[in-house]
């Protein structure tokens, strides 16, 4: 197996990985999304990570979907709506037994991605680092987390671990990667749709203790039924604690919103309500948020997908 990492997108996460694993001294390829971008990134010389204050610059070489060199391990850093069909074009590419890491929130676009590529293994993965896009190829490393990895389908820990203790990126190999998946999930409806509607942050959700707990009831029913019921445990709690650790952050959806770009809705809420209804589960307040948030999108032109 070639130790090379290709790296699809080359936005906020994956400009983060990228510099890391170039920096030590790991082979890394990324995959942008056309010609176009391309030229653009060759342009600009690399991608630059800011950290600390402190910028520099990584010629990390670039490619498009149509480059027809093979594929062994593929880091997939774009968004959850993009995964499915951004993988697909790789699909071609990708040798038997080729390895994906899945670095979206949500849950949904990991399925969906695995099954465009059933001779390649998806190994999931669940991030509280933090990182946004200065500018175009310009990537600021913003708060410092955690990425637990984990496969469902197999226990056993990949090799290439060593590549990331190598870049330093601090990292867990799970067997309870879905737990870990649902919990984010979780922490994220109870938050995120109400700082949209109620247009305030996090903080400002103190002021609504009731329905962020009517919504955690919801959502720890949701969670038991769907054979989650560790991701249940505490969750109220955990929410409240966010909401007073976090208060005077804007969090990622209101950002979202109020730059009239695209959320990843559909695999937060709209996912939990999703499956909610395939098990048959009433959560009217649950339902009921996610109406209100796709009204207020759509009142803005922004997609409900
Ligand atoms: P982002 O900054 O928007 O980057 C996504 C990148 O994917 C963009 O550069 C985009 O290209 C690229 N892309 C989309 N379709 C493509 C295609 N077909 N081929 C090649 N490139 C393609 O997103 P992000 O913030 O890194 O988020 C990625 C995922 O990580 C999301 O699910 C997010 O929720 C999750 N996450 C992010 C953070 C964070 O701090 N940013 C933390 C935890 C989890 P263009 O530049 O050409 O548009």
């Amino acid at each position: 197996m070639s130790s090379t990492w290709h790296i699809l997108g080359a936005g906020s996460l994956g400009s983060l990985w990228a510099c890391r694993l170039a920096r030590a001294g790991k082979a890394v390829r990324l995959i942008l999304r056309d010609a176009e971008r391309l030229k653009a990134y060759e342009a600009a010389g690399g991608l630059t990570l800011i950290e600390k204050d402190q910028a520099q610059l990584h010629a990390i070489p670039a490619q498009t979907a149509h480059d027809t060199t093979p594929i062994h391990r593929l880091l997939v850093a774009c968004k959850a709506y993009d995964a499915e069909h951004a993988v697909a074009q790789l699909a071609p590419r990708l040798v038997h037994g080729a390895e994906l890491i899945l670095l979206q929130n949500g849950l949904g676009s990991q399925d969906a991605v695995a099954n465009q590529v059933p001779h390649a293994r998806c190994i999931f993965a669940s991030s509280t680092e933090g990182a946004f896009r200065q500018a175009d190829w310009q990537v600021n490393f913003a708060g410092h987390g955690f990425n637990w990895l984990g496969d469902q389908a197999n226990p056993l820990a990949p090799e290439w671990l060593d590549d990331l203790s190598d870049a330093g990126i601090p990292h867990e190999w799970t067997p309870d990667i879905l737990t870990r998946l649902w919990r984010k999930l979780a922490l994220n409806c109870a938050i995120n749709p109400l700082t949209v509607l109620h247009d305030c942050r996090n903080g400002g959700l103190v002021a609504h203790h009731c329905e962020v707990a009517t919504l955690c009831a919801e959502l720890s029913e949701l969670l038991q039924c769907c054979g989650q019921p560790e991701a249940a445990d505490g969750l109220s709690e955990e929410v409240e604690r966010v909401i007073k650790a976090t208060a005077a952050n804007y969090s990622s959806m209101y950002q979202d919103v109020r730059q009239g770009r695209r959320t990843e809705i559909h695999y937060l809420l709209g996912h939990a309500c999703r499956v909610a209804s395939r098990h048959s589960l009433e959560l009217p307040h649950l339902e009921r948020l996610y109406r209100r948030l796709l009204e207020h999108l759509s009142a803005r032109g922004l997609p409900c997908d």
